[in-house]
């Protein structure tokens, strides 16, 4: 049993915290996310939590799945929303636990947006993002001056049409993509169109920070087909730039499938 330090924030009834679970090692938890799971007495939580964050959760707090998975049946925001009101006026303390951040492409902000509305009272307890987890977990620490983290999909399920590719590129610093895997062939024609050298390392890091991770490591003009190839499946992150040459010289965290072929 963890000592949790003294003057963590007391959950109390009535009360919703949401939390950022991390990207799936359950280390990457915060103290204060276990904190308040420990404290909860339900908690709902998104596809994306992995089970390691979940079986954190004492016996005692009811979990309750809000599973929302691109292409399969999913419960809608608005209802997830009203269900965190229903259930925190039941004077219940309620934790919502959501992938990675929960403002990180986490929709986050509907759900406190409802909260507020209702009067709810709540709490925000950051999570360690995909990309920031992933980097880590694939060898691409630091090198770099900027990073810039971009959703490959919109509410309308295409490629974004408001991201401004030239200046992505023309800037030179990383990009990681979330939700890209579907779109990943759009992805590379537009930066392509926009001028990024066909050469350009791409690593695509799927199921990252856990036994589950599998890396490929790729250029612009190949990671459609190595991607393919090594059947990657979602959740992944893609991230694109010259930091992402030092990925074969520093990966330290076992991943089940690498190819790198970045020359
Ligand atoms: N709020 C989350 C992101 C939710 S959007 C966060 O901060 O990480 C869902 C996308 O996150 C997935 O499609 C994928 O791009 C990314 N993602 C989440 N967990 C991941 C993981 N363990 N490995 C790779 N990508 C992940």
């Amino acid at each position: 049993m963890i000592d949790f330090p003294a003057g963590l924030a007391e959950f109390e009834p009535g009360w919703v915290w949401l939390v950022g679970a991390g990207p799936g090692d359950p280390g990457l938890l915060s103290v204060l996310g276990l904190h308040g799971m420990r404290c909860a007495d339900v908690i709902v939580y998104d596809a994306l939590v992995s089970p390691e964050v979940l079986a954190m959760a004492p016996p005692e707090a009811h979990l309750e799945s809000a599973g929302k998975r691109g292409g399969r049946p999913s419960i809608r925001q608005p209802d997830i929303s009203r269900r965190l009101v229903m259930l925190a006026a039941q004077g219940l303390r309620v934790l919502r636990l959501k992938g990675g951040d929960p403002f990180v492409f986490g929709r986050g902000g509907e759900e406190t947006s409802a909260l507020i509305a209702a009067g709810v009272p709540f709490r925000l307890v950051p999570g360690i993002t995909a990309a920031v987890g992933g980097l880590a977990y694939a060898g691409m620490h630091g090198g770099f001056a900027a990073v810039t983290l971009l959703t490959g999909h919109d509410t309308r399920g295409g490629v974004p049409l408001s991201l401004n590719w030239s200046a992505l590129v023309k800037a030179g610093q990383p990009l990681v993509f979330y939700m890209a895997l579907s779109h990943l062939e759009e992805i590379v024609d537009r930066l392509v169109e926009a001028g990024c050298a066909d050469s350009m390392p791409v690593v695509v890091m799927s199921r990252a920070t856990t036994p589950k991770q599998s890396v490929v490591a790729a250029t612009l003009r190949s990671c459609v087909a190595e991607v393919a190839a090594a059947e990657l499946t979602p959740p992944a992150i893609v991230a694109v730039g010259e930091a992402m040459r030092m990925h074969k010289a520093l990966a330290w965290f076992p991943s089940a499938c690498v190819t790198p072929d970045i020359k």
